[in-house]
């Protein structure tokens, strides 16, 4: 079968290759793959910033965001044929940590957690994959065409449910959410505040295109003023961050707000 793979730590080895069938181990479901998702991530490994292959090879099989049919489960998985199933990335650490020996394998505290398709473990960008049954998420015949952005999906899911913990810590009754930047991750965002009831703005810089109209159909409303006009206009109770911009922003103006006061 064919893969999407990649040599680890090299710029641009990525390569489609003919590579071994996969054999299911006990309790794995045979999946043919239906779509892979490509994000930033990817992008990291195939310029050679990032990434692990496998112990004792030199190419890592590329892809995290997967979804895919199952051809065929183990009796008892609760998986059956024809199941349309997205893949878990995230492996705990084999010592393992006790974040990992918890199940919290996201908040692995030694780094010794591996990741299909990034660290260590072959991804899903492959005509037919294995997953072990307890690492697949069935999805619902309908989403055929979105399902693979599950996996991207549940990363907000989990900025959201963070949220929603560290909120009820005390009096949570957040009603504005505002969310920076209107890429896959910032609309996926604000998908869910939405979702939650919330009224949700998104910023970004980009004044044209795509982002604009897809924010509002989302049910959003689209800003690209100045990040601190936005924030005392908005008075969010909640600030997801997703811009993905971990350097120094270039005009002083966009710099991050300075607290103003207290918001009504
Ligand atoms: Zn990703
Ligand atoms: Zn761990």
């Amino acid at each position: 079968m064919r893969a999407v793979t990649v040599r680890p730590g090299r710029k641009d080895s990525l390569e489609v290759r003919d590579v071994p069938d996969p054999t299911p181990g006990v309790g794995d479901l045979l999946v043919q793959g239906l779509a892979v998702g490509v994000c930033g991530t990817d992008r990291e490994i195939v310029r050679g910033e990032y990434g692990w292959a496998p112990p004792d090879r030199e190419r890592l099989v590329l892809g995290h965001e997967s979804l895919g049919r199952v051809r065929q489960a183990p009796p008892g998985s609760g998986f059956s044929a024809g199941d349309l199933v997205a893949g878990v990335v995230r492996r705990p650490d084999p010592e393992p940590c006790g974040a990992c020996a918890r199940g919290e394998f996201d908040m692995c505290r030694n780094g010794r957690y591996t990741e299909r398709g990034i660290k260590d473990i072959d991804g899903y960008g492959a005509q037919v994959w294995c997953v072990e049954a307890d690492y697949a998420v069935r999805l619902a015949p309908h989403l055929r065409r979105v399902g693979v952005l599950m996996e991207p999906a549940t990363v907000v899911a989990k900025a959201w449910e963070q949220v929603e913990r560290v909120g009820g810590r005390s009096w949570f009754e957040p009603r504005r959410a505002l969310v920076m930047g209107a890429g896959p991750i910032g609309l996926l965002a604000a998908l869910l505040g939405v979702q939650r009831g919330l009224e949700v703005h998104v910023l970004d810089r980009v004044t044209d295109g795509l982002k604009p109209a897809l924010v509002r159909e989302l049910g959003a409303v689209y800003h690209t003023e100045d990040a601190e006009r936005v924030v005392s206009a908005v008075c969010p109770d909640v600030v997801i961050e997703a811009t993905g911009a971990n350097g120094p922003v270039a005009s002083p103006r966009s710099r991050a707000p300075r607290p103003t006061g207290w918001c009504a």
